[in-house]
């Protein structure tokens, strides 16, 4: 098995060795600079080209474009309707249903764009199974169908009983489920890869191996200091995923936790065993998910959001490669799979998750002219096209359906400042562990278990979705 930080689908796309473009080397300016080429920075780019294609773009990279999460997750490409009891709860009923159509309409965008682009991203709009593994969870989508019913949306969840979901992808863990039919996979590598050569095409100047050591407003201008030369901009976007921590304003403004996965050598026969020939992306209902879809050359892509709390904006190491929590992530994936007991895992890999304390990502202004896309929780790839595109209408000055977005600048939920957001996270995440670990078994947590799990809710922090 290779267990490193880039995993199957950078190799798969065959990334590795690519030719990065040239670090920054002398001072530049840009009417938009964007820091971060992941989802999020690739799309405020490519919005901003089309918005203004004489606006001069500026995108620097610490890395390589697409080698942080977004080459490298699950590539489960969600709408929002999961968030509807929560989308209701911060913002009311008519901001929460403007939130989920443009969710929606960001995942058909990712659709359209592969399909005009010519990028073959494995985009398949198949739908996203949620299932219950123990009597606990059998109910858990409930708020998700009055939220549904009480704004009118109908068609967005379909629940179902336990020969329906086991027609989808017979796992012996599964009872009922819940299907939601706006979602698609990807192979997050090549959405990323073809984003970063359509921007290229469009004209954006990237610089890759350039990291942004500061960031000042100066004069109306935003500075970005890098090793290599100055960038002064009219307008910035952050777009640095789970190093954002390192920006002073944004410190209390999200905390960062670490997912891991595997995947599987080629198993045809196991898929045509198991049903799940539909290409459904499918997860558990704890908080702490399981998460696992195939792949087009029939594999199981198999992930858990169970993994530790970075310290800090401490983003590589363990939050990336992790042996302990594969070999967890692994021994979950039999359970769920029992059939591949004897089959290779080929590849294994982890990587940071930006978590907001609403669990909701959000647009956040900081400073005079710089706009922050981040808070994913674990979901970005569908929403980081819209909030990509939030970012490019607030840098180019735009009023527009995306820069006025209800989760542009919505109220600030804080996180505890460290050594508490580190120190406390680590302790509440082994409590949630426990409580559902607890709970899948059908036994019931013990009162401090409970007592520390339930602490984020009682300081104003959602977990969930
Ligand atoms: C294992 C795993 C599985 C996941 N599965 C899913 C899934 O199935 N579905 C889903 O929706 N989401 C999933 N996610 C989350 C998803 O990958 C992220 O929400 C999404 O990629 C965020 O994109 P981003 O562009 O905001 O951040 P990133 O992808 O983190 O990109 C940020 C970029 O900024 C660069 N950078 C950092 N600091 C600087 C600096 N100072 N200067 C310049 N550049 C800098 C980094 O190198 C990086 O390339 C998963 C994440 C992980 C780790």
């Amino acid at each position: 098995m290779r267990h490193d930080a880039h995993g199957y689908w950078i190799e798969e796309a065959g990334l590795e060795g690519t030719p990065s473009m040239p670090a920054l080397t002398e001072d530049a300016e840009a009417d938009v600079l964007i820091v971060g080429g992941g989802y999020t920075g690739l799309w405020a780019a490519w919005w901003a080209k089309r918005e203004e294609p004489g606006a001069r773009v500026v995108l620097l990279e610490a890395d390589h474009c697409g080698f942080g999460p977004s080459g490298r997750n699950g590539g489960f490409v969600n709408s929002m309707g999961f968030n509807l009891p929560n989308l209701r709860r911060i913002f009311g009923d008519r901001a929460a249903g403007e939130m989920v159509h443009a969710a929606d309409a960001s995942v058909e965008a990712i659709g359209s764009f592969c399909e005009e682009q010519g990028v073959d991203a494995w985009f398949t709009p198949a739908g996203y199974l949620q299932a219950s593994t123990a009597p606990f969870f059998d109910h858990s989508w409930e708020p998700i169908v009055a939220a549904c019913e009480g704004l009118g949306e109908t068609g967005r969840i379909e629940v179902l009983g336990e020969e329906e979901v086991r027609a989808r992808c017979d796992s012996p863990l599964f009872r009922t489920g819940a299907f939601y039919p706006v979602a698609a996979t990807v192979q997050p590598a090549r959405l990323a890869a073809g984003l970063r050569a359509r921007i290229i095409e469009a004209g954006v100047e990237v610089h890759e191996h350039t990291r942004v050591d500061a960031l000042r407003d100066r004069g109306g201008k935003v500075v970005a200091t890098t090793p290599g030369g100055r960038v002064t901009a009219g307008a910035a976007v952050l777009a640095a995923g789970g190093s954002l921590l390192r920006f002073r304003p944004l410190r209390r403004a999200l905390t960062l936790t670490s997912s891991h996965m595997v995947i599987t050598e080629p198993v045809p026969d196991v898929l045509e065993e198991l049903g799940w020939t539909g290409g459904e992306c499918v997860t558990d209902s704890r908080h702490m998910v399981h998460y696992f879809r195939t792949t087009r050359d029939g594999r199981i892509a198999f992930g858990w959001g169970g993994g530790r709390i970075a310290r800090g904006a401490n983003v590589h190491g363990r939050a990336e490669v992790d042996p302990d929590m594969t070999a967890q992530v692994v021994a979950h994936l039999r359970r769920f799979f029992p059939q591949l007991r004897d089959r290779a895992i080929t590849h294994a890999w982890g990587g940071p998750i930006d978590v907001s304390p609403t669990h909701l990502p959000l647009v956040r202004t900081v400073g005079d002219r710089s706009f922050a896309g981040f808070g994913y929780t674990g979901h970005g790839v569908g929403p980081s096209q819209m909030i990509g595109h939030a970012l490019a209408s607030l840098a180019l000055d735009r009023r527009d359906g995306f820069s006025s977005l209800p989760i542009v600048d919505p109220p600030r939920v804080s996180v505890p400042p460290e050594p508490f957001r580190f120190a406390g996270g680590a302790i509440i995440r082994r409590a949630i562990i426990r409580k559902e670990t607890a709970e899948e078994q059908d036994r019931s947590p013990g009162p401090i278990t409970r007592l520390v799990s339930g602490i984020p809710e009682r300081i104003g922090i959602h977990i969930g979705r």
